[in-house]
């Protein structure tokens, strides 16, 4: 059993995962298709890039990082979610995928916008406004049901990237503190910074020393040369409902 199974591979989902895999946590990002973000023809209020950024490039680069991070990926529609056993959530959840076998988890996001019919089994708590189902969290994220969470569009936030990527980020920590892994902050500091004060390097965190932080800036900075050096050869996805020759 993972420790984690996060439904939705969009930007709340993937950075979730980034946070979550980093902390040691074994998570698995099930994605059903694309992001909405896909369908945006440049993004211009990510913080972070001046004039902008290819919507699917970012969202290319958000997904490496989450493996890098060490998330895993599944491509498939979750179509149900219940409890592995009735009368006790902590031993988790098993996720069905349209034509995959079954997966379990002992936590589950929810950063699937704009589905969550299958967390019905679970009575989470959701909202319908219009055609569309929100699903009620607290501050964390957490849902009605232990162990179950949302985050991004889903968990009605307001409908913007950099929103729904930090929720993604606030909601992985809520489940990294309730499982109850060794965690202070996910910080790189340089070396000195905790132990010269005679201080433990706090877990979650690392000191790393010039040499180290001059390979991997190198290492950042020919990732990023490379991924933007020539435009990506991808169109926006249209809206379903507007007629294309
Ligand atoms: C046309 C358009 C342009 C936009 N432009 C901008 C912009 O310029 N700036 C900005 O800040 N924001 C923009 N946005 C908003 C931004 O795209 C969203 O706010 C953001 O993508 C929400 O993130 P999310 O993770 O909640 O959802 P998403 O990024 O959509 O991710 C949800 C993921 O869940 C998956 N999923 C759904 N159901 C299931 C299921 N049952 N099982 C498995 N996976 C499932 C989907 O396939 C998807 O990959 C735009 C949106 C649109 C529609």
């Amino acid at each position: 059993m993972r420790d984690l199974c996060i439904v939705g591979g969009g930007v709340a989902g993937l950075a979730a995962a980034i946070f979550t895999a980093r902390a040691g946590l074994d998570t698995l990002v099930v994605d059903g298709g694309e992001s909405i973000l896909a369908r945006n023809a440049s993004l211009e209020n990510y913080p972070g890039f001046p004039d902008g950024v290819d919507a699917r490039q970012y969202l290319q680069l958000t997904r490496e990082q989450a493996r890098n991070a060490g998330a895993e990926f599944e491509l498939g529609r979750v179509t149900r979610a219940e409890p592995v056993t009735e009368a006790a959530l902590e031993e988790g959840f098993v996720l069905e995928t349209e034509g995959g076998e079954p997966l379990e988890a002992r936590r589950v996001i929810a950063a699937s916008w704009p589905n969550s019919d299958y967390l019905e089994p679970l009575d989470v708590g959701r909202m319908q406004r219009g055609n569309k189902h929100f699903v009620s969290v607290d501050e964390g994220g957490r849902t009605a049901v232990d162990g179950v969470y949302a985050a991004g569009r889903i968990a009605d936030e307001p409908h913007q990237t950099v929103v729904a990527a930090g929720h993604g980020a606030k909601v992985a920590l809520a489940v990294v503190y309730d499982s109850e892994v060794p965690f202070y902050q996910d910080w790189i500091v340089p070396e000195g910074y905790f132990t010269g004060r005679d201080r433990d390097v706090p877990p979650g965190c690392a000191e790393i020393d010039a040499e180290e932080r001059r390979e991997r800036d190198e290492k950042a900075r020919a990732r990023l040369l490379e991924a933007f050096a020539d435009p990506l050869d991808e169109e926006p996805t249209m809206h379903p409902s507007v007629e294309r020759d």
